[in-house]
């Protein structure tokens, strides 16, 4: 790799802040790191960072509050790192412009993998940005220009909902929705279709999974939201 991304760590606690480092430099990442959220918002602007990695729980400054900061003037990928059953935190950053979000503890190729898919929605270069008119995951087929759905060779019929909900996710594929986002999208702003998006999740994947209870193409991130997998072992 010769133009190695700068990536920022936000993070207090010295043990992840460690674990994370030594993950990303021996993978060919070029990183800052910084324990306090005033700091980071410093260090954001003076290094211009490829991809920012926030803990919430910040010793000065709420991590909400850096990413507030940093949302004013920048769309520099943030990638939240918060605890377990912090789901309203998450919701919260992720309704505020994180791009994505980590849970505390995390494997290597979890991190790896957030990291790889958050630069590569911020260069533009996923599936759905291409310029290409079909998306293309496993055996999932969406043909945007002709609405056609197909599953291999099978078509599959959606209704105007359920396809609307199957295109945002698909253009998205790779990041968590939030409930909030997928109703305002759909239903617009003065909605709260929270059942009605449940009920609509519940025959999209009834139509698309082998076995809705153990989805391959639309995962439930509890509590956050949904995210559309962007790549599925056969
Ligand atoms: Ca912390």
């Amino acid at each position: 790799m010769t133009n190695k991304s700068l990536i920022l760590i936000v993070e207090d606690e010295e043990a992840i802040s460690n674990f994370i480092s030594t993950i990303l430099t021996s993978n060919d990442y070029h990183i800052i790191t910084t324990k306090s959220g005033k700091e980071a918002v410093l260090l954001a602007t003076s290094h211009v960072p490829d991809l920012i990695l926030l803990d919430l729980g910040l010793p000065d400054i709420d991590g909400i509050e850096v990413l507030k900061n940093l949302r004013q003037w920048s769309s520099i990928p943030i990638i939240v790192v918060s605890a377990r059953a912090y789901e309203i935190e998450k919701v919260e950053a992720l309704d505020l412009g994180a791009d994505d979000y980590i849970t505390k503890p995390f494997g290597t190729s979890e991190l790896l993998a957030r990291i790889r898919n958050a630069l590569r929605h911020s260069q533009g270069n996923d599936n759905s940005r291409s310029g290409s008119q079909v998306f293309t995951v496993g055996e999932l087929k969406i043909d945007y220009e002709k609405r056609i759905v197909k599953i291999g060779e099978k078509e599959i019929h959606f209704t105007p909902i359920e396809y609307k909900i199957i295109m945002l996710l698909s253009k998205h594929v790779g990041k968590v929705l939030t409930h909030a986002f997928i109703m305002k999208e759909i239903w617009g702003p003065y909605t709260n279709e929270n059942q009605t998006l449940r009920v609509n999740m519940a025959n999209i994947r009834r139509k698309l999974e082998t076995n809705p209870a153990e989805p391959k193409y639309i995962f439930t991130e509890v509590g956050v939201g949904y995210r559309m997998a962007e790549k599925v072992i056969l």
